[in-house]
């Protein structure tokens, strides 16, 4: 585990709440606790991209294509080379505490190569196997 993201602990967490981050996704990376809703899965996405949490990245999104290796591969190089600076959410759409599908509309400032960008997207999330009690997964973005 990177020293970053133990001392970060008590700081805010990443993803934009005004709680610190053992107070928000950090539980939720450590496997402490499951995200009630769908946008809570996507900001504890997000943060672990931002603190390199690459298993979190895998078992929250299932249906990738590649083998779990290269997943971890591509994630690891991605989260070297990536800054995440910021998220907004701006829009959801279900994915509540009853709902088995829901949508969460983003943006994500980030820099890579020297060049600042944001990523927006309007992603898909869907609980395992359709199942009211099943967790939060990432499915896809739908544009
Ligand atoms: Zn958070």
């Amino acid at each position: 585990m990177a020293s970053g993201f133990a001392k970060s602990l008590t700081g805010p967490c990443p993803c934009g709440s005004d709680c610190k981050l053992d107070q928000c996704c950090g539980p939720l990376h450590a496997g402490r606790r499951r995200a009630v809703t769908a946008e809570q899965l996507m900001r504890s996405r997000y943060s672990a991209y931002a603190l390199a949490q690459v298993e979190y990245l895998i078992v929250t999104h299932p249906d990738a294509a590649g083998t779990s290796a290269e997943r971890r591969h591509e994630l690891r190089v991605s989260c070297r080379q990536t800054r995440w600076h910021g998220l907004k959410v701006l829009a959801t759409n279900d994915g509540g505490s009853d709902d088995l599908e829901g949508t969460v509309c983003f943006e994500a400032v980030f820099s890579a190569g020297g060049s600042r960008q944001v990523l927006r997207e309007n992603s898909l999330f869907r609980r395992r196997d359709g199942q009211a009690t099943g967790e939060w997964l990432y499915v896809r973005p739908l544009d």
